[in-house]
Order: C-alpha cells, then structure tokens, then sequence
C-alpha cells in the first residue's frame, strides 16, 4: 500500500478509536435524559478521556504506524491533539458547574465522593502536564526530568479518568457498553505495557557493542557499534534510532541520532555522529570499546527518494549526520548521479566529515 494511502488509513483508524465508542454511548438502553448543556458536557469528558488513551499509542513508535508519516509528524499531532483532550477534559467540568452550580461542592477534596476525587486528580495531572510539556525550558527543567514526570502524570490522569468514569457509570449502564469501555480501557494500559515492557524486553535481547569510538571534527564523537548475537537491522540513509548507553532498554529516555553510516555497511553495523550540545551527548566521548548500548530503530521518513530524483542535501552543523549516510550509501552502491550538498558551519575547523566529503568529489569527478 502507499505512503498517502496508508497515512489516510490510519487517520481513519484513529478517529474510528475516538468517535466509535462515543457513539456506542448513545445506542441501547439510555439513562433518563438531562439538560443539553450537561449531555454535552459529559460527552467533552468521554471524547477527551479516549483522545487521551489513544495518546500512547501515538508515542509507542509503532514502525508500521510511523513509517508513513514521518516521526516527526507523529510527535507535532502528539502534541497538537493532547492540547485539544485537554481542552476537553477541563471543558467538561467547568460546563457542569457553570450550569448546576451545586456541583462546585464536589471540589472539597476531603468530603467529595471517590469518583469526584478521581476526576480532580486526572484534571490537575493534566493541567500540570501541559505546563510542564510548554514551558519546559522557560522553567529549566532537564529534559530526562521532564520525561520522567510527563509519563506519571500521564498515566495518573489516564488511570484516574477511567475510574472516575467507572465510578459514575451513567452512560455505562448497559453490560455491552461497560464491556466496551473496559476494553478500550485494557487496550490503553496494554500499549502502556508494550511500550514500557514488551518492546524493552526484545531490545534487551538484542544488545550492540561499541566496536570503535572516533572523534571528529567540531567536537562531534562517532559511535562505531555492532550487533551482539544477532543480526541487527537495516536502514535507510537519512533514518534515525534512539541510543541508549548506562542502563538498560528500560530506562525512560534514550536518545534519538541519525545513522550516519553507510545503509550498505556490513554486519549489521551501524554509527551514529553525537555533537557535544547538552549533558548526555558531552559525555558520549568518554564511552570505552566494548561497552554494551541498546538502539530502538530505524525510523523516520526522511530518506533518498527516487533514482531519477534531482539530489539536493542541505544541512547545517551536526544536520550533515543523514546526509553523510546517505552520500557514504550512494558510494557504496556505485551510484553515479550527481548530488548537491549544501553546508553551512560556524567556522571552517569545525566543518565535520570535511576531508570525507572533499576525498568523494574528488573521486566522483
Ligand atoms: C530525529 C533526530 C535526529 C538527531 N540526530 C542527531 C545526530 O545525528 N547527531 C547529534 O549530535 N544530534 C542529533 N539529534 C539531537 C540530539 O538528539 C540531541 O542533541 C540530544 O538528545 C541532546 O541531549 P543532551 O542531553 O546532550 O542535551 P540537553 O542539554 O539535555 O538537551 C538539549 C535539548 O535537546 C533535546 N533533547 C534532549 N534529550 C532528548 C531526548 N532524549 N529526546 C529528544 N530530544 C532531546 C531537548 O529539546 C533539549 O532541550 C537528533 C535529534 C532528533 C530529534
């Protein structure tokens, strides 16, 4: 199937997941009715609560499901799509208590009932979660931090959504409409466990070696490494994997570098070039031969297109990475059409690959 094809496909998929079970709502045996304004505020909380589910799928980094898109449009709708759940979660009791003001008791935390409690925890959780998640830098919060809490307050408002939703249970009234809501609830917390566990525990078993640590030019360190009793996996230059180093596939952050080797690498090899920006990467060259890392990968959308493609690279600073890889491929394969690199740098000594790149238009002319 086709890239388009399979992006629509999955916009399908994913509104069928959001509206499909709101609708369920309103089949069968209903509840008496209520006022328009508290119907609509009840179904904000509903499509909010499944939007937010659905968010873990979006991070899980299903390949099948990124491959489309591109990862870096996957994190952008992430991200555009928690703010309006948000907005739907919070809209859903201030509409309630501006219309049935009785209910503003309920926000005395001490004497509210349980399902009430649940629903001002979930609300605070991500209200603190969109702060952190926009204004990270403004507040100098690490990034590991700031991952670190993103994923509990996550899960707290996704948990305590869904038993705030149990605990009232209006809607839910019908065996099959509780039936449904359960396992939409399951299927949430099951990508929950895939991303966290399952998908660690096949990294786990796939570990890579640092076979050679090379310093290059404009403080930029490249990781040689190998796959260790496996065959690693192959890529597309231009495509990107998620590093980790000093722990395991269970750690909460890895970090995400471009291959910058050749696709056509024997072995199963593969390096990535880190320039020295921030904590992590200032410390990558002091990584010793032989150290064991674990790579999530590959993924990204960005890649050679056609053959018959016009080849234009344009990169600054360390974005020469993908185009070093795809240049390295394009030699590998013997491939002779013309590419033009565009490449800027702050200085001249700090132009990375530079005697590389020279040697290969050398070669090629
Ligand atoms: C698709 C992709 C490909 C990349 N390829 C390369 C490459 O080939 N070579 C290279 O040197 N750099 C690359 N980067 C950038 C690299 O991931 C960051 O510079 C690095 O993670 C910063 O980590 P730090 O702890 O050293 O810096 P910090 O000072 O902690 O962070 C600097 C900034 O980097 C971002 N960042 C930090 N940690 C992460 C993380 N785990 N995941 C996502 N963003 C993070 C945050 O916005 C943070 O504010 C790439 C980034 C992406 C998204």
């Amino acid at each position: 199937m086709n890239y388009p094809l399979r992006s629509a496909g999955w916009l399908l998929i994913y509104l069928l997941f959001i509206l499909a079970p709101l609708f369920a709502l309103i089949l069968g045996a209903m509840p008496p009715a209520r006022d328009f304004w508290t119907e609509f505020s009840v179904a904000l909380g509903y499509a909010g609560l499944a939007m937010m589910g659905l968010q873990v799928g979006l991070t899980a980094r299903f390949r099948y499901v990124t491959e489309p898109l591109g990862e870096d449009v996957i994190y952008h709708f992430h991200r555009q799509i928690s703010l309006i759940a948000v907005g739907l979660v919070v809209a859903h009791p201030i509409i309630l208590f501006v219309v049935r003001p009785e209910l503003l008791a309920l926000l005395n935390f001490i004497e509210a009932p349980w399902r009430a409690r649940f629903a001002a925890l979930s609300t605070y959780s991500l209200i603190a979660l969109v702060i952190m998640a926009l204004w990270r830098v403004q507040l100098k919060i690490r990034y590991e931090t700031w991952h670190l809490t993103h994923i509990i307050l996550a899960v707290t408002a996704l948990v305590a959504g869904i038993l705030h939703m149990v605990g009232w249970s209006f809607y839910l009234g019908d065996p099959w409409k509780r039936g449904l809501w359960i396992m939409l609830s399951v299927f949430w917390l099951g990508l929950l466990l895939y991303v966290r566990v399952v998908k660690p525990l096949f990294m786990l078993r796939k570990p890579y070696r640092i076979a050679q640590v090379r310093q290059e030019r404009g403080e930029t360190t490249t990781l040689v490494m190998e796959p260790q009793g496996h065959d690693g996996f192959r890529f597309s230059p231009g495509q990107f994997g998620w590093l980790t180093v000093w722990g395991s596939p269970f750690s909460i952050t890895g970090h995400p570098f471009s291959f910058s080797s050749s696709a056509e690498a024997p072995d199963g090899r593969v390096e990535m070039s880190i320039r020295n920006l921030g904590d992590f990467t200032s410390s990558v060259a002091s990584l010793q031969v032989g150290q064991r890392v674990y790579l999530d990968g590959p993924y990204g959308a960005f890649t050679l297109g056609q053959h018959s493609d016009m080849r234009v690279l344009i990169a600054g600073g360390v974005g020469i990475t993908p185009m070093i890889s795809m240049i390295r491929t394009l030699a590998d394969r013997g491939d002779r059409q013309p590419v033009i690199l565009i490449y800027g740098s702050k200085d001249w000594e700090s132009i990375t690959f530079r005697e590389e790149l020279a040697a290969l238009e050398k070669e090629s002319t």
